[in-house]
């Protein structure tokens, strides 16, 4: 399978060092596929290997892409076909005997729409590079240039890529230049039909794309959207780049976000852009253009250059999506959008659900970060009981050292200006990521005491976090309670007419008395329940009080004995100082005109 395009596709390119071009063409977008073809410039390797990433860096899940890849094929400059040997499960042999530029040709079948995997339909297409660009091993350093062949249905294409000087949407075709491998599956790509805008905010031109029918306002989304970047902006107080792209895709069940150097994706729901639903798209937009700092600059050794044929560890996303986390609310009530209290109920509430967490006792939050690929990406019905999201956890350590520093320097510094020590010393000086050692060290030396004992109890241990102690020194009022009472400790959901069981909280009254995930509960104490009656008998319950369940396992029924009992949740009150406090004052302030 080969075009007759190719050979005017690629006349313009005179290069004599090995490159890679790539052009991508959607021939009938309903049916899914991209046909992507590359060139392979002035080969010196005797048999060059393809390969396609099997993640897409950001998200920490293997999700083997080349399982979407067909029909790989090779051809030498004269068209000849060339050998092409599978050598693992994302990775071919060229054997190019003595051509010096190759074709390949493959198909790739894009059909799940997500922030991090690709999508075509008659609609629109998005690319997710790493799911659609192969790379040749060992080459991946080397610049190249990407041609995209819209349908002929779509006329806009948008991406952080730059343009390539020549012939920019002339004859509909659009070209990009890339620096490196990593750039090009960094910049995704949005092909359609799609709504554009832009909005200038501190001298960089940010582009927005936005699939999809919604009720968003331009007007405002330019206003908030500038707002927003300027604040975030402000943490480190430099921005890298000299422009930006937002990919948005308005979709029925959105939800979430993928961070990328110069540009993000962002899913949302599509009706909603008011209350508190847009206040958290402000949120998800605080999080991701604060990520163009905090984990493609600022970033952990391993995530960067990236290994694309396998999973890539560090324990350090509780920093990396942690802090992130952390502030993307921070910077809101920064931006004038939340008030103090407002704010302070925001972190209280994410405390509490980490701290009243069965699987923050169990799960340290360094080991959330290396096991990420085998469990926060893949949970099952006992996720719970066993793991602690290094999202949460991870942003309320940050709001604790970042309380600590503020503290520590009396109102002066705070968590940015530790950021700024390490996006100068690693980014700007170093160009590269740090180790976990490097960072502990970091740290210490930035709080002036060893931070060994802060690390072997809240990141490699499970110990309740001193929030009391953090947030009181910083000049805040904390109270702690103990919430306790009757839980059964069983998640159920009514499925085609049947109560069934979801997940059982480890300890519980559920788990005592034997009942199971996946089992279906038919009566209470010898009546039949639906799912709001068997609630509604099981809230009524004092601990110590008996009941039976008649239950259904694998089509056989039986009885099971349960006696309720008292669950307690540790709860903490935040309370802003009744006096002003310099310290607070400057932890909360407002720093948007
Ligand atoms: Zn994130």
């Amino acid at each position: 399978m080969r075009s007759l395009l190719l050979s005017f596709l690629f006349l313009t390119i005179t290069a004599t060092a090995q490159q890679v071009n790539y052009s991508l063409r959607m021939d009938k977008p309903h049916n899914h596929y991209f046909q992507v073809t590359m060139e392979l410039i002035d080969m010196k390797m005797a048999e060059p290997i393809i390969k396609m990433p099997v993640w897409a860096p950001g998200s920490y899940l293997v999700r083997e892409f080349a399982k979407h890849v067909n029909q790989v094929s090779a051809t030498d400059e004269n068209g000849a076909k060339l050998p092409i040997v599978k050598l693992s499960k994302n990775a071919w042999k060229i054997k190019r005997g003595k051509a010096k530029r190759i074709i390949v040709d493959y198909e790739v079948y894009a059909f799940e729409l997500s922030v991090r995997t690709s999508f075509l339909d008659a609609s629109h297409g998005f690319v997710s590079g790493s799911g659609v660009f192969m790379f040749v091993d060992g080459l991946i350093n080397k610049p190249g240039k990407l041609n995209v062949i819209p349908h002929a249905s779509f006329k806009k294409v948008t991406t952080s890529l730059r343009e390539a000087g020549e012939s920019v949407a002339a004859d509909g075709q659009f070209n990009f230049q890339y620096e490196t491998y990593d750039e090009l599956v960094d910049c995704p790509i949005e092909i359609g039909n799609h709504e554009v805008f832009t909005f200038n905010a501190l001298g960089i031109p940010h582009t927005v794309a936005i699939y999809g029918e919604g009720n968003h306002s331009v007007d405002q989304l330019k206003t908030d959207m500038a707002k927003i970047v300027e604040t975030t902006a402000s943490v480190i107080g430099e921005n890298p780049n000299d422009r930006y792209t937002f990919v948005i895709h308005n979709v029925v069940d959105g939800g979430g976000g993928l961070e990328h150097s110069n540009s993000c994706v962002l899913s949302l729901s599509r009706w909603d852009y008011t209350g508190s639903g847009y206040l958290g798209f402000l949120s998800l937009v605080a999080h991701e253009y604060f990520h163009l700092w905090n984990v493609k600059r600022i970033r952990p050794i391993e995530l960067g250059p990236f290994d694309y044929d396998k999973e890539n560890y560090t324990s350090l996303l509780w920093v990396m999506e942690g802090f992130t986390s952390y502030y993307d609310e921070l910077l809101l009530r920064r931006a004038g959008i939340y008030s103090e209290k407002e704010y302070l109920d925001k972190l209280q509430s994410t405390i509490n659900y980490v701290e009243g967490s069965v699987g923050s006792r169990v799960q340290p939050v360094a080991h959330a970060s290396f096991d990420a690929w085998i469990k926060a990406y893949r949970p099952n019905e006992n996720s719970s009981n066993t793991t602690m999201t290094y999202y949460s956890r991870g942003a309320m350590l940050g709001a604790i050292l970042d309380a600590d520093i503020i503290s520590k320097y009396d109102g002066k510094k705070s968590l940015d200006d530790f950021l700024r020590v390490l996006y100068t010393k690693y980014y700007k000086q170093l160009n590269r990521g740090f180790t976990t050692e490097e960072f502990k060290q970091e740290l210490s030396n930035f709080m002036g005491k060893s931070m060994n004992p802060f690390f072997e109890q809240y990141v490699d241990g499970t110990e309740v976090a001193p929030v009391a102690q953090a947030f009181m020194t910083l000049g805040l009022g904390v109270s702690t309670s103990k919430n306790e009472r009757p839980s059964f400790g069983a998640t159920l959901r009514q499925e085609g007419g049947k109560v069934i069981v979801k997940g059982i909280r480890a300890g519980s009254a559920a788990e005592d008395g034997g009942l199971s995930p996946n089992d279906e509960i038919i009566g209470y104490n010898g009546y039949r329940v639906d799912q709001s009656a068997v609630e509604q008998w099981l809230n009524g319950l004092a601990a110590g009080q008996s009941f039976k369940l008649l239950v259904s396992r694998d089509e056989k029924l039986f009885e099971l004995a349960f006696t309720m009992t008292n669950y307690a949740k540790m709860q903490f009150q935040l309370s802003l100082p009744k006096e002003p406090n310099s310290k607070v004052n400057y932890w909360l302030r407002t720093t948007s005109k």
